[in-house]
């Protein structure tokens, strides 16, 4: 159907076809599992946030058993009728888990990005947000109204130069990614947990790709650090490592009662299912009662990264179980994540906006799903792959 003022769309997105940034949905017809079919082919799947492999069937029988006894929709927004008592037990479960005094549970964790820092700075603040921080924190940071310093990734001279500046704002925040989910890189916690004390800021983490992975009990990189009373608020997600969907923020109760008033995600959004509530429940229990998933699937990570290495790879400052592979140019890491495919193997390649120009890059994420040999041939493709260029 022709629909004239529409057309400008058309023209932007040839221009998209033209500099390779073009992007087109695929459909997955099985299971998030370690082999996928996508698009009516076969892959061994390096593209999942499945870190610990719970999203495939680990949480089934949770779900099923609550949405018998809970039904399905929720009906209403948490603060009207829409929270029930699965909600409540997650949310206590999750402030457990996180040892904070208390825990909100939003419908994602970019709704969870968004309504936090709307509610945590407005105009007459500043922000510090790291120039590679999640687009949610990024939308957050804009739709806050306050005045938004994005600082180079990671650096902490320029945030000690620009903090002592900052105490003519009513308050303000930093804001970080803790494990940086395209370079798979750590935030320096330590040196940000101290700056905000020094300065009088408040200090929001996103471990999103780092709930059930980091930690001694798999808190996140707060936890990995030892930071956990140097961070004021704690946003997760149960959409990666724990194979699920929601966000959640923990921390004070203080806190969690201004965020249960005031985050607009939550309040003007419908109560996740009861039965995401159980999967999160259920999820939580084998993040706790099953560490080996996490450290043997960060001692993989490790083995592959150096195995890349020694292929010449540029795998940047990983140190995780996300695995860059930094190629630069976007339409050459397309060709190596098409090549790849044809191999069998699904590694996103990842390009602008997503990344910086120039920064374009092949995104493995291993889950403990793969198996060693698995493992093995992918390198040894990536091998092949480097060798004719
Ligand atoms: C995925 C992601 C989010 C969003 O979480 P969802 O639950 O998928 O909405 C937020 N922050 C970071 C760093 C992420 O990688």
């Amino acid at each position: 159907m022709s629909q004239p003022s529409l057309d400008w769309i058309d023209d932007e997105l040839r221009e998209l076809d033209s500099t390779g940034l073009r992007r087109r949905l695929a459909t997955r017809t099985s299971a998030q599992w370690a082999t996928i079919t996508v698009d009516g082919s076969e892959f061994i799947n390096f593209s999942s946030n499945d870190y610990l492999g719970l999203a495939g069937k680990c949480l089934n029988d949770a779900v099923i058993e609550a949405i018998k006894s809970c039904g399905w929709g929720s009906g209403a927004s948490p603060l009207v009728t829409g929270r029930g008592s699965l909600h409540a037990r997650l949310e206590a479960a999750l402030a457990e888990f996180e040892s904070t005094e208390s825990a909100l549970l939003f419908p994602s964790g970019f709704a969870a990005n968004v309504g936090t820092i709307t509610s945590l700075a407005g105009k007459g603040d500043v922000i510090f947000s790291d120039a590679k921080n999640h687009a949610s924190i990024i939308d957050g940071c804009r739709l806050s109204g306050a005045r938004t310093q994005i600082y180079p990734h990671g650096d902490i001279d320029y945030l000690r130069m620009m903090l002592p500046q900052a105490h003519a704002f009513r308050r303000r925040l930093i804001v970080t990614d803790g494990l940086f989910s395209m370079d798979g890189d750590l935030a320096p916690l330590c040196d940000l947990a101290a700056l905000a004390e020094q300065f009088g800021a408040m200090l929001m983490v996103d471990e999103a790709h780092a709930t059930g992975v980091f930690g001694d009990h798999g808190r996140g990189t707060v936890e990995h650090w030892g930071v956990e009373d140097g961070v004021h608020v704690r946003v997760g997600t149960l959409s990666k490592a724990a194979g699920s969907i929601g966000g959640f923020v923990a921390g004070t109760q203080t806190l969690i009662d201004w965020l249960a008033n005031r985050a607009r995600s939550y309040v003007f959004s419908t109560a996740p299912p009861a039965a995401i509530a159980a999967a999160g429940l259920a999820a939580l229990q084998r993040i706790e009662s099953e560490p080996h998933r996490r450290t043997e699937l960060l001692t993989r990570a490790d083995q592959l990264r150096h195995k890349l290495i020694a292929l010449g790879c540029d795998v940047g400052e990983s140190a995780s179980q996300i695995v860059p592979i930094i190629i630069g140019d976007p339409q050459a890491t397309m060709r190596h994540a098409a090549s790849l495919r044809e191999s069998g193997f699904f590694v996103p390649g990842i390009r602008p906006p997503t990344v910086p120009e120039g920064e374009s890059l092949l995104r493995i994420s291993l889950t403990y799903n793969h198996t060693d040999e698995m493992i093995r041939t992918l390198v040894e493709a990536i091998d092949r792959l480097l060798t004719v260029q």
